[in-house]
């Protein structure tokens, strides 16, 4: 399978834009700009930012072991997930597959693109079905999620690398939640399978979900893909350097995935002696997916509380569930004495 043949061909044939910054790059000191139409007095923001975000690139680099040309930063991972399927999904005629339940901006994202979206719900366990998900004709994107969201577990490694390698298609695998996992990322893995996109997120341990910002690691051939349809400064300076001061501080990400990590421990088995909670799923994320006697009437108590959870009573396998974000260890106790005194 060559990968660029699953390219949309008007995507094949598009000349990108050029920006004023693409066509000159080169600085120094005293070199003056006068081809972006900008205010030129300096206030620290008066520039467009880098679109190719070259310093976060490299530093990001170092940390994850993978070379700058593999990486595509967006605005959030929402915004890469975007790209993804208008890069290689023709609107009204291709379809992609998602594992319910999962995180809902797949389908939000397919419909906007008028994508068919092809669901083969997770088991009982929450694992891939993998034969039938390999049954589905002609799909151009698969969409593992993993740690998945809003169930907390990690897919089976020997499941994802059969869909690897079987899929005809991009495997979307979203590591949002990796930092928080026992599992390893597939990232030291990313060029045995050309097919492979991984997406990671500012949004959850590095603890920036202000400032937008998602990551996106593939084969130079699909980074690069995707960089022709991105806006050219989808990033913006603001959270550029927001991102670089937070990657310089990685002990302070370490020390809070450590206390998330004990909270949620401390959450799970306490959890666990309230009368009207049957099930504490166990978790690779920063999140709790925990069953209940009536689910709707303990998210309404808990906002009478003001205490705010996710409702997922809806989705597919997650009946009378609550969705519980760990928060500070003061914020975690306020929410067990409340959830101890319910009737
Ligand atoms: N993927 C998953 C699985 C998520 O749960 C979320 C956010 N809830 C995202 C992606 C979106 O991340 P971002 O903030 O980078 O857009």
């Amino acid at each position: 399978m060559n990968i660029l043949d699953l390219v949309r061909d008007n995507i094949k044939a598009l000349k990108p834009y050029a920006s004023a910054r693409d066509e000159y790059q080169q600085s120094h000191g005293n070199m003056v700009f006068l081809d972006a139409n900008e205010n030129p007095f300096n206030n620290g923001l008066n520039r467009y930012p880098d679109p190719k975000q070259n310093l976060l690139k490299l530093e990001l680099s170092k940390i994850k072991q993978v070379a700058p040309q593999n990486i595509l930063l967006g605005n959030g991972s929402d915004e890469v997930l975007d790209l993804i399927m208008r890069t290689f999904c023709e609107p009204n005629k291709n379809k992609v597959i998602t594992l319910p339940p999962t995180y809902g901006m797949y389908q939000v994202l397919a419909n906007i693109n008028a994508l068919e979206v092809v669901e083969v719900p997770l088991t009982a366990s929450f694992q891939p079905q993998v034969s039938k998900i390999l049954k589905v004709n002609n799909a151009k994107v698969l969409f593992l999620c993993s740690p998945n969201n809003p169930t907390g577990n990690g897919l089976n490694l020997l499941d994802i690398e059969r869909l690897l390698r079987a899929f005809q298609g991009i495997v979307v695998l979203d590591e949002a939640y990796i930092d928080f996992s026992e599992q390893e990322s597939w990232l030291h893995r990313l060029e045995e399978f050309p097919n492979l996109i991984i997406t990671q997120t500012f949004s959850k341990a590095f603890g920036l979900a202000g400032i937008r910002l998602g990551i996106c690691y593939a084969s130079e051939d699909i980074v690069s893909t995707l960089n022709k349809i991105k806006p050219p400064y989808n990033v913006n300076t603001l959270t550029q350097t927001a991102a670089l001061k937070r990657l310089k501080n990685l002990t302070e990400i370490a020390s809070e995935i450590e206390v998330i990590k004990s909270e949620k421990a401390l959450l799970t088995s306490t959890l666990k002696t309230i009368q009207f909670i049957s099930n504490v799923y166990p978790s690779q994320a920063n999140f709790l997916l925990v069953k209940m006697d009536d689910a709707q009437m303990r998210y309404k108590q808990l906002i009478e509380k003001d205490i705010v959870v996710r409702n997922i009573t809806t989705q597919f396998g997650c009946e009378n569930c609550l969705r519980l974000t760990v928060g500070t260890p003061e914020e975690n106790q306020n929410l067990l004495n409340t959830l101890k005194d319910l009737q």
